[in-house]
């Protein structure tokens, strides 16, 4: 509005002709600070609607139900007819209000004794509200109020950049899940609802003002806490503990019940989620207003700061600071005990010292201890743990239909023209399993369908399946502990390492030796159907094939009519960073294909692609029948992870992660001569420790397990693999960042430099 029309607006109404008239930032009020004979007020104008008037109106009455309080609060000035609120021309509401002097929070040194004051502050003004009932402001619905979180998500798209997205997205679905429900238990009362920095007034540390009521609901009272503690809680080391200061305050004045402290967590997400999500809103339509960002960059830091803490440990936390009990003690040897009661022994938990977890979070896990780990591990949550994107197709899908591939249904059709369009051209058929080793099976038996021969050439140190037929083709299993050795129908082929190849011949020949070795060994025999080969073995120890193996061996079993299986279920879907799949980087063309693990983030899917010929020759009058294969649920997650890993451009953050792990690794590999290799791709990466050697190779498999395990107590997740169990394994999910190799790598260090002394 001109300056020229404001003037004329105080004229009229205030009777005040000479007034100073400075713009000030804001939302969707104008407001100005105008002085009038050496005093300073604050001069709110907005747009005229019955709604708004009696919002105002109601905002009024609180202004003057609190006025009492020792902290001071806005007080209306009355127009020259004794109204506190008016108009101007039935277009503007207009409001003059008094001027409060201090210094934003947002501006001062927030000392102990200043979060206090402000919790005190808060509590107290809330406590005069409690009982307070005001129509207007009961119905008031805006995105500001927690309890609407689904209004700012129509907006979610408005945040352009897809990570910080999806971590909007998570807080928002981890509010929908533990808060929606319980909403309605809580109590409610009239709030503030924006007691941000910039909201707040301070003189000789101590809380002395609260402005702009503009916000005020009728609303969850957790939610007034919530929101003035984002604010402060950002760009501090330890966010949790700040926070406790202003919440051992608050709860003195006025307690806080325990089921608003076992939510405070998320709305303290949810707040910044509402906020993030406001702001990439509103600038694009109006990107020179710097109010609308003025707390953005904070809250992106304090958002992805919040996902590294265990919601656990901060509700312990909340809870403690207020003197109640988290109440949920246990055991761990008792959980052990209670589980080895119904699970088979067989079974194995990692670490010396296993970890109970409840929740996890993109690369985070959280225990049941409150304790946060970095998974540089699990390989399964591709694109990270409980993708919001994920999750979200799932619960839609599942809430709508899930049935088998015997009824026509589109969530198959989109995910198989989505899922084959990644593969070459010859690759266009696919079949849905359930798992990695119903996968293999498939493929087998589709090579042995094809071909009409029965025999395979599996690779040393190979793993492909838990069932009969996948323990028959994995060496990893029948040639270890346990194993009844190779079966009549297997061929092995010896894993072309050339690392350890290198202790003794030039390794850049090591691919070229042992494919010839293969071809000379197999040349004269009968019967082969297929060969199965991982492009880097996992279980072999993070082993990329050596290079021009699979190039020079695949023309030859294709001039022998044996089929080329490539096992993708720990390499495909971007893992690698420099390719999609892993065939891609050796320059070969199987003609079947297995995929698992991240195919589906966690949910059990699996798949085997391969081409028509095959496919057809396998449609031999019995069917092919999969109760839970391609349902529709796990086409949409499926589907779902495809779309995630290009949004994200998970593939190219492979890349920058795994070049960082190697650039880093590099000068540690330099300084611990126990590190005998670093190698893989991406983010599929082993470290294997030996004892240093010239010319021998020594595996070192205590070390290795040392080192996990030492990890392990550094809250970060790794494992260890190889015929010796020498080699460190990392394949995290994709969202791992170069800040998270950095803190792995660091952490390694710690540990190799505390074994030297
Ligand atoms: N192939 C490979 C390469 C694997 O790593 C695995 C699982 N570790 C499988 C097949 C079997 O998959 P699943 O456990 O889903 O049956």
């Amino acid at each position: 509005m001109e300056i020229s029309e404001v003037k004329k607006i105080l004229d009229e109404l205030y009777g005040w002709a000479d007034v100073m008239v400075k713009p000030l930032v804001g939302y969707e009020t104008l407001n100005y600070r105008i002085k009038v004979s050496d005093k300073y007020y604050v001069l709110k104008i907005q747009p005229y609607d019955d709604e708004a008037v009696a919002e105002v109106k109601g905002e009024s009455i609180i202004l003057d139900h609190i006025s009492h309080l020792e902290c001071e609060y806005p007080k209306a000035i009355p127009t020259i007819s004794e109204k506190k609120i008016t108009h101007w021309k039935e277009k503007y509401i207009v409001r003059v209000l008094s001027f409060l002097e201090g210094s934003f929070l947002a501006e001062v040194n927030q000392s102990e004794q200043l979060i206090t004051s402000f919790g005190i502050a808060i509590a107290k003004f809330n406590l005069a509200t409690k009982d307070l009932y005001i129509p207007a402001i009961k119905a008031k619905k805006i995105k500001w109020d927690l309890s609407n979180t689904h209004i700012s998500r129509d907006d979610l798209r408005c945040i352009s950049n897809t990570k910080y997205r999806s971590l909007v997205d998570y807080f928002l679905l981890q509010f929908d899940l533990y808060v929606k429900p319980k909403l309605h238990h809580l109590p409610h009362q009239i709030i503030h609802n924006d007691a941000n920095d910039w909201n707040v007034l301070c003189t000789d540390h101590t809380v002395s003002g609260i402005i702009d009521f503009g916000d005020t609901v009728y609303s969850t009272r957790i939610s007034e806490i919530a929101v003035a503690l984002s604010y402060i809680m950002v760009n501090e080391k330890d966010p949790i503990q700040k926070g406790c200061i202003f919440l051992r305050a608050y709860h003195e004045v006025y307690p806080i019940e325990v089921n608003e402290l076992k939510l405070l967590y998320y709305f303290i997400s949810a707040r910044m989620c509402v906020s993030l999500i406001s702001s990439a809103a509103s600038r694009k339509e109006d990107p020179d207003n710097a109010y609308i960002s003025v707390s953005e960059k904070g809250f992106w830091q304090l958002l992805n700061q919040w996902i590294s803490i265990n919601p656990k440990y901060a509700t312990d936390t909340f809870l403690k600071t207020c003197g109640y009990s988290n109440g949920n003690y246990f055991r761990k040897e008792d959980v052990i005990t209670a589980r080895k009661k119904n699970i088979p022994n067989v079974y194995s938990l990692s670490y010396k010292d296993p970890i109970h977890m409840n929740s996890a979070a993109f690369q985070y896990m959280y225990d049941k201890n409150g304790n946060t780990f970095l998974d540089a591990y699990n390989n399964i949550p591709h694109v990270g743990h409980e993708h919001p994107s994920v999750v979200r197709a799932a619960q839609s899908q599942i809430a709508k239909l899930n049935t088998n591939t015997r009824y026509l249904y589109d969530p198959l059709q989109t995910y198989s023209e989505k899922l084959l369009a990644k593969f070459p051209s010859s690759l266009n058929k696919v079949f849905f399993v359930n798992s990695g080793s119903a996968a293999s099976d498939l493929a087998v038996r589709l090579a042995r369908n094809f071909t009409g021969s029965n025999r395979l050439i599996v690779m040393e140190h190979g793993y492909h399946g838990n069932t009969q037929q996948g323990i028959a083709i994995s060496h990893y299993k029948y040639a270890s502990k346990g194993g009844k050795g190779k079966s009549q129908q297997i061929i092995e082929a010896p894993l072309p390492n050339s690392y350890i190849d290198g202790y003794h011949q030039d390794p850049s020949t090591t691919g070229i030796r042992y494919a010839n070795q293969l071809i000379k060994k197999i040349d004269s025999e009968k019967d082969i159907a297929a060969f199965i080969a991982e492009p880097i073995s996992g279980c072999g120890g993070q082993v990329p094939l050596a290079k021009n193996y699979l190039s020079e061996v695949y023309p030859f079993l294709e001039s022998k009519n044996i089929l080329r299986i490539s096992d993708e279920v720990q390499t495909g879907f971007g893992r690698l960073g420099s390719h999609y799949w892993g065939f891609e980087m050796h320059n070969v063309i199987p003609d079947i294909v297995i995929l698992g693990k991240p195919i589906g983030n966690g949910h059990p899917m699996a798949a085997v692609v391969t081409t028509e010929v095959i496919a057809d020759a396998f449609d031999n009058g019995m069917e092919f029948f999969s109760s839970f294969g391609g349902n529709p649920v796990s086409c949409v997650i499926g589907s779902s992870v495809l779309d995630v890993i290009e949004e994200e451009k998970l593939q190219q953050q492979a890349k920058k992660s795994g070049d960082e792990f190697f650039k880093k690794m590099k000068h540690v590999k330099e300084r611990f001569n126990v590190i005998g290799d670093v190698r893989g791709s991406g983010l599929f990466l082993g470290i294997e420790f030996v004892e240093p050697h010239k010319s021998k190779y020594i595996p070192n498999t205590q070390l290795a397990a040392h080192i996990k395990n030492a990890l392990r107590h550094k809250n970060i997740l790794v494992s260890t693999d190889g015929p010796f169990d020498n080699v460190i394994k990392m394949k995290p999910p994709l969202c791992f960042t170069e800040e998270n190799v950095n803190t792995t790598i660091d952490a390694l260090i710690e540990i190799l430099i505390s074994l030297e002394s």
